[in-house]
């Protein structure tokens, strides 16, 4: 069945047979465009449930809780369809922890709490929410953990982030588990800071985050082998460590071209950590993936207003930006670009994808061959679900995008286009002094 299924594992976009457009479940994204305008953010339901259940799937024989990380795409009702499956959180952040509260207060539960800076009062929202665990990240953060702690008159269940100084492949930026990256605490000396404790901190877990974007299931299973060395010595300490929290940053591929097949990924994924898991035993391992259940389930629809050269430059000005999509800029990803309207000729020009704002680095795709495009043509910019919306900015004082969710063979509004007054409304209009 997952093999039949495999196309919409990769990716929900195709052009329809008859009319050449390109549809998601059935929704043509010419008329999505019409109706709520562009630039414009459009998911596929289907694609993060069957994400989802491919985890689900490939974990079903330990005990395990997907926490989905956030900040990957934090719109409010992808959470809730998410919270609906009975999904986990994996939140950085008191605002993100209520997003988490506005869907599904009873959620609250499965929620993991990462950071290198909470404040008190994160902590202390997270406490009266009763979450699950803090992933804490030093020894100062867990002192002032055991104060909010005990203030509260509760007791905080928490996990160090180890820092297991394991070498993963991917953008400089988005690596964290090697010992020079400000995360986490150094794994050899977690043991000693584990019996610091105190009568308002429950240790119950260890986790790890190594980075995000990583394609290989290697490094995870080295993270995952020396964090269950760990639990086996706190577990000599006298700590009933129940919890493997493993992290996330599952990769997918942005590259068309290059093979790619979601459910053997995940499974490869699972066999990496199991193993260590079971050999440990009587653990929950909790999960925290983000890309990967979101990023190529959304698709940002964009109009092109100019085409135009510049000595052996052509330049495609479409009205989406750096600060709708910051991705390319920021770590000089591949997105995949494709005319909503499949061409009729097989031309092909060799431009750069630009957006308005005022910045050289303010690009979709550079020397990119793409069909010949002309004023008026939309295009979506493909597998940009996740650190698309969520990482979206009013720079150059432009609203934010509108988003749209598609569920069987409809699309819903989930988020409208920001408005002027949305952006004004914060400050102060008038001389200040
Ligand atoms: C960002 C982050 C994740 C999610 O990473 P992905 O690459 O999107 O899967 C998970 N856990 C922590 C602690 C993170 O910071």
């Amino acid at each position: 069945m997952l093999l039949l299924r495999s196309a919409i594992l990769t990716r929900p976009f195709f052009y329809s047979e008859t009319e050449k457009i390109l549809s998601v479940e059935g929704v043509k994204m010419e008329q999505v465009a019409r109706r709520y305008g562009t630039p414009l953010y459009v998911y596929s339901s289907e694609h993060i449930l069957e994400r989802l259940a491919l985890f689900e799937q490939a974990f079903s024989v330990v005990p395990h809780l997907v926490c989905y990380a956030v900040k990957a795409n934090s719109t409010l009702a992808i959470l809730k369809m998410l919270a609906q499956k009975g999904c986990g959180f994996d939140v950085v952040s008191g605002g993100e922890l209520e997003r988490v509260l506005a869907v599904d207060r009873a959620a609250a539960e499965r929620v993991v709490f990462s950071g290198v800076g909470k404040t008190a009062s994160e902590m202390d929202l997270a406490l009266r929410a009763g979450i699950l665990v803090f992933n804490v990240e030093g020894e100062e953060e867990l002192e002032l953990l055991a104060e909010r702690a005990a203030k509260l008159r509760g007791k905080a269940r928490f996990a160090l982030r180890v820092n297991p100084d394991v070498f993963a492949e991917t953008h400089p930026y988005i690596s964290t588990g090697m010992r020079e990256h400000k995360f986490g605490i150094d794994i050899r000396r977690a043991r000693a800071v584990y019996r610091k404790g105190g009568k308002y901190l429950e240790p119950a877990g260890v986790s790890v985050h190594i980075g995000s974007q990583i394609r290989s299931a290697d490094p995870f299973g080295a993270a995952a082998e020396r964090v269950v060395r760990l639990i086996a010595d706190l577990r000599q300490d006298g700590h009933a460590i129940r919890y493997a929290d493993l992290g996330g940053g599952l990769g997918v591929e942005y590259h068309p071209d290059k093979a790619f097949d979601a459910a053997e990924k995940v499974r490869q994924y699972a066999e990496a950590l199991i193993p260590p898991v079971q050999k440990a035993g009587g653990l929950t391992l909790l999960l925290e993936p983000g890309r990967f259940l979101v990023a190529q389930a959304g698709a940002l629809l964009a109009r092109v207003l100019y085409v135009k050269k510049n000595g052996a430059k052509t330049f495609v000005i479409t009205d989406a930006a750096m600060n709708d999509l910051i991705r390319p800029a920021l770590y000089q990803a591949y997105h995949e670009i494709v005319p909503v309207q499949k061409p009729r000729s097989a031309r092909k020009t060799i431009v750069d994808v630009v957006g308005p704002v005022c910045e050289t680095g303010d690009f979709l795709a550079r020397d990119r061959e793409l069909p010949t495009l002309r004023q008026g043509d939309l295009v979506a910019i493909l597998d940009a679900g996740a650190y698309g919306m969520s990482l979206a900015s009013n720079y150059n004082t432009r609203p934010r995008p509108a988003e749209v969710l598609v569920r069987g063979r409809r699309a819903q509004l989930i988020r409208r286009r920001e408005s002027m007054h949305d952006m004004l409304q914060t400050e102060r209009n008038g001389s200040p002094f």
